[in-house]
């Protein structure tokens, strides 16, 4: 699909395959929080990886504090030589990109709110041409696969060959649990797509709180990714931007602690032996879910057929209230999750009305596949 695999270099983060830390405040705020979280971080968290902070901060209403800018560069460069800590920091212009490397940072990363435009990444990765260095890219706001994709492609066009992806969440309408959903099926299908490229999760970003930091991380360890960004602050109650989601490092040790780091392989033969026999009941279980729901919609033409007939409406919203209340209580009862078994009967109500749609359409003489 893409030409990004072949040339990339897939361990430059995680050498020994481990997965990896960054940490550090979501704001560098004064050289004075930026050395403690540093200071801090290393003494609680011997494995972090990069020390992160936003110098430049993408906000979404003006006044808010909009980061300190170049003036934070050097206390940065101060953690790195006195702390040997590698640092990553936000660029998302041309100019950013300049004094970054000016000031030595180690690894850039691109902000959702910049790859969600091919302008700024095009900008960045032209002022990125000839120069080594690594660059981290967060997924764009929106569940957009292929402008995460173009994003890396454009870095790589450029002579970027350490890349990494940044599942950040994305950005819906509507009241969730997470600041930014995870739709943990788009980062599945980016490491399909483009398995070298190392895939972090960034749960600070998701969850937008503390309480959820610690599953998120866990599911995205689960998901084989390569590492965990977590928004680390000395005083997170009083931190200029992002309060409510970041975390001392002390809680961050904590929330390591707990981690279960499985391994994708295991050498035990029964264990091996099992999985297979799981995964074969799930394959036919699938099929036949397949051949039902085939049944189904050849079921709902026909009622298209009969409604048509006798010129009824295809929605009788009675019928629909009580066939969903049905279902959920018998799918309560086996232990199914009552969103998952409303969006999925709602999902195979809606493709049986356009069925019933396509029948009726037809008799008045255009099909559904019409593109008026
Ligand atoms: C950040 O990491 O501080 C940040 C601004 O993140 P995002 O681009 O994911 O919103
Ligand atoms: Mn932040």
């Amino acid at each position: 699909m893409s030409s990004i695999s072949h040339i990339t270099t897939p361990n430059w983060l995680s050498p020994d395959g481990q997965p990896v830390v960054i940490a550090g405040p979501c704001s560098a705020e004064s050289e004075a929080q930026v050395m403690r979280t540093a200071e801090w971080l290393r003494e609680q968290v011997p494995q972090l990886r990069l020390f992160r902070a936003g110098v430049w901060k993408p906000r979404t209403r003006p006044n808010s504090f909009e980061g300190m800018g170049p003036e934070a560069l050097p206390w940065l460069r101060r953690v790195r030589e006195e702390l040997g800590l590698p640092i990553t920091i936000e660029v998302a212009n041309a100019e950013h990109v300049r004094l970054a490397l000016d000031a030595g940072i180690d690894v850039l990363w691109l902000g959702a709110r910049t790859t969600v435009n091919p302008f700024s990444v095009q900008e960045i990765a032209d002022a990125l041409e000839g120069v080594d260095i690594p660059v981290m890219v967060k997924n764009p706001i929106n569940p957009d696969l292929q402008l995460w994709i173009g994003a890396m492609e454009r870095l790589q066009k450029a002579g970027i060959t350490r890349l990494a992806a940044i599942h950040r969440g994305f950005s819906t309408h509507g009241k969730s649990e997470f600041r930014n959903e995870p739709q943990w099926h788009i980062p599945i299908e980016l490491k399909r797509a483009l398995p070298e490229i190392p895939l972090i999760c960034d749960p600070s970003h998701i969850c937008g709180n503390r309480t959820l930091l610690a599953d998120v991380s866990q599911r995205a360890l689960d998901l084989q990714m390569q590492g965990i960004m977590i928004e680390t602050h000395p005083d997170p109650d009083n931190a200029w931007s992002d309060q409510q989601q970041q975390v001392t490092p002390d809680r961050l040790r904590e929330i390591l602690d707990d981690l279960v780091f499985r391994r994708e392989q295991s050498e035990e033969v029964s264990f091996e032996a099992q999985l297979e026999e799981y995964r074969k009941r799930i394959d036919l279980i699938d099929s036949e879910l397949i051949n039902l729901m085939a049944e189904r919609m050849d079921i709902s033409r026909m009622i298209g057929h009969l409604k048509k007939n006798q010129k009824v409406t295809i929605l009788q919203i009675r019928r629909w209230d009580e066939m969903i209340r049905r279902r959920l209580v018998l799918a309560s009862r086996l232990g199914l999750g009552e969103d998952f078994s409303r969006e999925m009967f709602e999902l195979i109500h809606e493709e049986s009305i356009n069925l019933q749609n396509a029948v009726m359409n037809k008799q008045r003489g255009f099909s559904a596949e019409d593109p008026a």
